[in-house]
């Protein structure tokens, strides 16, 4: 047997070195061809999961903006100055409430037969179309008018009837979240119809105007949630991804599109094939020289040339697995910066959420403050609404309602501090004195002089038509240089309005309750206040005064001096009423020239000394008309007591009404108790209320 020494060493022919060469070669094409196949792949795969969760993140957008609008427009629509008398009030309050949201066009309302009547900026786009009210709707609906997008929902009146609609148009571009620089560049936004024409587009409508027929057929079966690459007009192919528009009046769709890089996939796949192609055509030369080589080799034993071929197989293999894992490691580099970038975005928009969150949240406060304060019926209730909002929206926070009162003073009510001025002077204040909001950062501004402790607190005046006062808020979260906090200036636009409807109310009331000649109480009053006083009266076990006094021959002044000297005369008696009873005393006109006194706690002689002093008064008092004197004027008086004189107030006005009339007929101008007119014939009266209950006809006991 020959020895494996003795053999001739292996000398390796150029033809299996070119092949192994142009072998590496070809591996290395079909890797590189691989590798960009795989990144082109990867690209695309990308952009159109960046269309989708685009589409889905800005549909969710959609979504909060519309919340948030809603809120503001539940908000607007609960003030109720929507009225048309009031429109120009009505303009400024919604152009002040515009400074605080500018991210809207225009505010407004319209009737119900969808005019604008009011609104922030003349001439709005949302009275250009036509808007149909739905009043089940909770929600507002969206419309889209030329470069506007428009928010309208329906708002009532407290008792229930619809009002009309409060509306809310901004601009298209704010539709999008497109101020966030992070998104994808080439991002474009289109909303379309169920027929696929487009209503509003980001940032140009010029590529969507002449959308061809079957790409607006196409996108218009396009279902939410899906994408799609389709050639634009333009040539270029975007992914189209599709989502529903929240809360539209018709049926709308948002689509989002991005375009796709110029694909190199099918002419990548031809190299790719070509490249494995040529590597396999080496390989099977190759294998087939190795194979006869080997088989050679093998048959004379020799296995040091088999060495070579298997150490450039292994570099081979090597080398591609190095190559794979760095072509790998850049296809992931590069995914993950477009993760990257997208999660960036996201963030952003998720930012541009929670600001709205708050905004809505601020809205909800602002809400139920406005529906608190239509339901006020006095001040008091007034500062306990505003107080519990501000506390909400402020925590820690403190405050006072320092309101204007006829007399040019400022009556405070105050909460969650120890502040001490419970009245002040106008000149105190520097938001009252100067009528515009004042803020003061701390102890080196000038402090307003009803602040005890100087800090950092804001007056914001109360306008309504004139200045009613002023809201007080201290230990707002702010510092040095921050602006006044926009939701304050909106508490105290509700509070002002609210203020005026409860001054409105005040001054009805008062007219409900007094008589428009003398100024005293009327009728009504009367009775509703004995009612009152008798329960309180039986309660404390304390008596009622009540004295009846009637004008004495008041005929004859009309005939004599004119019906209008009769009203100066009741005028007049009226004054020496309100002038001679005690505080605490209801002096009533009870009809034509009768007036009635309640004496709360008098008993029968104190009311009938009272009387005395009033019936004096009036016989004293020389009353003129016209440079005329109308000569002297005397009263009769009938006085009667609670529970002397009757278990009900009715009783014991009947009594005092009985012994007025004993007065008249023992020869007027005196006072009589009911002993005292027991001595004189009682004398039926048929024109009177109090006359109508019968007569006691018996004897009064004192
Ligand atoms: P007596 O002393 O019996 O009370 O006589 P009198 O004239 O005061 O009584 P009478 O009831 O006959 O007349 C009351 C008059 O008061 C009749 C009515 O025209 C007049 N009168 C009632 N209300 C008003 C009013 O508001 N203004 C004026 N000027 N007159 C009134
Ligand atoms: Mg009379
Ligand atoms: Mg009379």
């Amino acid at each position: 047997m020959q020895s494996l020494s003795a053999l001739p060493p292996l000398r390796l022919n150029s033809r299996p070195v070119i092949l192994v060469l142009l072998s590496v070669l070809g591996l290395l094409l079909v890797q590189a061809s691989w590798r960009a196949y795989e990144t082109a792949r990867e690209t695309s795969v990308m952009a159109e999961a960046n269309a989708l969760r685009l589409s889905a993140a800005t549909a969710a957008y959609q979504q909060s903006l519309l919340d948030s609008t809603g809120q503001l427009l539940r908000v607007l629509g609960g003030i109720s100055l929507a009225r048309p008398h009031d429109a120009a009030d009505c303009n400024a309050f919604l152009a002040r409430q515009l400074e605080s949201f500018p991210e809207y066009n225009n505010l407004a309302f319209a009737d119900n037969n969808g005019v604008v009547w009011c609104s922030a900026r003349a001439l709005p786009d949302a009275a250009a179309i036509a808007i149909p009210i739905d009043a089940a709707q909770k929600k507002p609906r969206l419309f889209f008018s030329r470069h506007d997008a428009v928010f309208a929902l329906p708002h009532f009146t407290l008792d229930g009837r619809l009002q009309g609609t409060v509306l809310a148009a901004f601009p298209v571009r704010h539709f999008f979240p497109v101020h966030d620089t992070s998104l994808p560049q080439g991002i474009e936004y289109g909303i379309i119809d169920g027929q696929g024409k487009l209503v509003a587009a980001y940032p140009s409508p010029a590529l969507w105007d002449k959308p061809d027929a079957t790409l607006t057929q196409i996108l218009g079966t396009l279902r939410a949630g899906s994408v799609m690459r389709l050639s634009g007009p333009d040539g270029v192919k975007y992914f189209y991804a599709a989502e529903p528009v929240p809360g539209a009046a018709a049926e709308l769709k948002l689509i989002v599109r991005l375009p796709t890089e110029p694909s190199h996939l099918a002419p990548l796949g031809l190299l790719l094939a070509m490249a494995l192609m040529g590597s396999a055509l080496v390989w099977w030369m190759l294998g087939r020289m190795v194979a006869a080589r080997t088989a050679e080799r093998l048959a004379k034993m020799d296995w040091r040339g088999l060495r070579p071929i298997q150490t450039w197989r292994h570099t081979v293999i090597a080398l591609r697995d190095k190559l794979r894992t760095l072509g790998r490691g850049r296809a992931q580099h590069r995914g993950r910066n477009d993760t990257l970038a997208l999660r960036a975005a996201y963030e952003k928009l998720q930012g541009a959420f929670s600001h709205n969150e708050a905004r809505v949240r601020q809205l909800v406060q602002l809400d139920e403050l406005s529906q608190r304060l239509q339901s006020c019926v006095s001040t008091a209730e007034l500062a306990s609404a505003v107080a519990r909002c501000t506390a909400a929206l402020f925590p820690g926070s403190s405050g006072a309602l320092l309101l204007r009162t006829p007399d040019k003073t400022a009556s405070a009510l105050t909460w969650g501090s120890n502040y001490a001025s419970a009245t002040l002077h106008p000149q105190d204040c520097w938001a009252l004195r100067m009528g515009r909001p004042y803020h003061s950062h701390g102890t080196s501004a000038a402090a307003c002089a009803h602040v005890t402790t100087a800090g950092n607190y804001i007056c914001l005046p109360l306008m309504a038509r004139e200045l009613l006062g002023v809201l007080h808020l201290a230990g707002l979260p702010d510092q040095d240089g921050t602006p006044i906090p926009w939701v304050a200036t909106a508490i105290a636009e509700r509070t002002a309005i609210a203020l005026a409807a409860v001054r409105r109310q005040e001054r009805l009331q008062l007219r409900a309750i007094r008589d428009a000649l003398t100024g005293l109480f009327n009728r009504g009053f009367l009775e509703e206040a004995l009612a009152i006083e008798q329960q309180r009266a039986l309660r404390r076990g304390s008596p009622i005064g009540v004295m009846m006094l009637d004008v004495d021959h008041f005929k004859r002044f009309n005939d004599t001096f004119g019906h209008d000297a009769g009203d100066v005369l009741l005028r007049g008696i009226g004054g020496v009423l309100r002038h001679t009873v005690r505080e605490g005393d209801m002096p009533c006109r009870y009809g034509g020239e009768e007036f009635v006194v309640i004496l709360p706690g008098a008993d029968l002689a104190g009311t009938r000394q009272r009387a005395e002093v009033l019936r004096a008064a009036i016989e004293r008092w020389n009353p003129q008309h016209d440079g005329r004197s109308l000569g002297t004027v005397t009263v009769s008086i009938g006085v009667a007591a609670f529970p002397l004189h009757g278990n009900t107030w009715q009783a014991v006005l009947k009594t005092a009404d009985q012994a007025l009339y004993a007065a008249k007929h023992a020869g007027r101008n005196r006072v009589l108790t009911p002993v005292e007119s027991a001595a004189v014939p009682a004398i039926p009266r048929a024109n009177s209320a109090a006359s109508t209950h019968s007569s006691r006809g018996s004897a009064y006991a004192e």
